[in-house]
């Protein structure tokens, strides 16, 4: 069998480079297998604005180094690689990995939350093809372009603003009159030139799927049912995020968007009772905050739930 590690943290994002480096320091040698987006959703973003400490913002990738060099510095070990399946019910636990398996006695889930998506075949077609939900990553192929960007959170507001740097043109789809974006986001959106707004619309269809690029967009009033088409040649997601949990799923109690279930400012997982050792941090079990520095919070108090369990156990 494996060696058994004290902890293994999952998802290199703000909450779980948190629990890295707090349980490093209390010498724990945590072990963080990275997962499909290293970095989580901070290594995709500009310009982090609120996270205190910084008066003139800092760059999420560099605020994502700086905490791995941090984690690293205490002797967190970092692995390149994801779950593909997990035994919550055996002690010490088994991670069967892309990296091979693993026996841990504590296990942090940070496996944050990923870009959700319309749904809709042309869009899954035109991923990659004009159709995108990263603006950073994405942004720099649509300079001089006519693009449009869905939803009416802070994520919308914040990739049409971004993408203003690149494009011609932004439109900014949103499905109802009313926004969840901060009156702040809203207001910067609203005052730019290159940013049109259009309310109580949706996108029945991207245009293009045999050119193999987005030509434009199908759209419907929802108001007044009348359709019309946008020619555009990118299309953004700023939808929101799913967990990223489903692997959870029959070992840990999930609420009905797919979150992780923990006790409040305890972390401590449940599958009808306590599961012994495992603990949840950071977007994946929070729906209600969602933010950098609540991520790296619930990552500090899982660190400290951890050293607390094996000092309770007997390690
Ligand atoms: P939100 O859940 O806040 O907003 C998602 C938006 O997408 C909503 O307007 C929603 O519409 C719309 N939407 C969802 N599903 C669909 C769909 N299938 N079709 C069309 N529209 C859809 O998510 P965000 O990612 O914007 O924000 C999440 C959290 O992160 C928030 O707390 C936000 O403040 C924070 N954040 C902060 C930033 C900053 O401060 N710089 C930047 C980005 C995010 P509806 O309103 O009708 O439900």
């Amino acid at each position: 069998m494996s060696e058994t590690r004290d902890t293994v943290i999952l998802g290199s994002g703000c909450s779980g480079l948190t629990a890295a480096i707090y349980t490093a320091r209390a010498g724990l040698k945590p072990l963080v297998l990275e997962g499909h987006e290293p970095g989580g959703q901070l290594s995709i973003t500009t310009l982090v604005e609120n996270f205190p400490g910084w008066p003139d913002g800092i760059q999420g990738p560099e605020l994502i180094d700086n905490m791995k060099k941090q984690a690293a510095r205490f002797g967190a070990e970092f692995k390149l690689g994801h779950l593909h399946a997990v035994d919550l019910n055996v002690h010490p636990i088994k991670l069967e990995t892309s990296v091979g398996e693993i026996r841990t006695r504590t296990l942090i889930i940070a496996s944050g939350a990923s870009a959700r998506w319309l749904g809709l075949p042309s869009e899954q077609a035109l991923i990659g093809h004009g159709v995108s939900s990263c603006a950073t990553c994405d942004g720099f192929f649509f300079r001089d372009k006519s693009i449009a960007v869905v939803g009416g959170g802070d994520s919308a507001m914040e990739e049409a603003l971004f993408l203003t740097r690149f494009a011609s043109k932004v439109t900014l789809l949103h499905r109802r009159d009313a926004f969840r974006a901060s009156k702040i986001m809203l207001d910067r959106a609203i005052a730019h030139p290159n940013i049109e707004l259009r309310t109580n619309c949706v996108v029945d269809e991207v245009l293009g799927v045999e050119e193999k690029s987005v030509k434009g967009l199908a759209l419907r009033d929802t108001k007044t049912g009348e359709k019309s088409t946008l020619p555009v040649e990118g299309l953004f997601l700023g939808i929101g995020h799913e967990p990223n949990a489903k692997m959870f799923s029959g070992q840990l109690d999930l609420d009905d968007d797919g979150y992780i279930k923990t006790r409040d400012n305890v972390f401590t997982t449940f599958h009808g009772q306590v599961v012994n050792g495992v603990f949840a941090c950071g977007d994946v079990q929070d729906r209600r905050y969602r933010q950098a520095i609540t991520a790296a919070g619930t990552g500090c108090m899982a660190a400290l739930e951890v050293e607390k369990y094996l000092e309770e156990h007997g390690h």
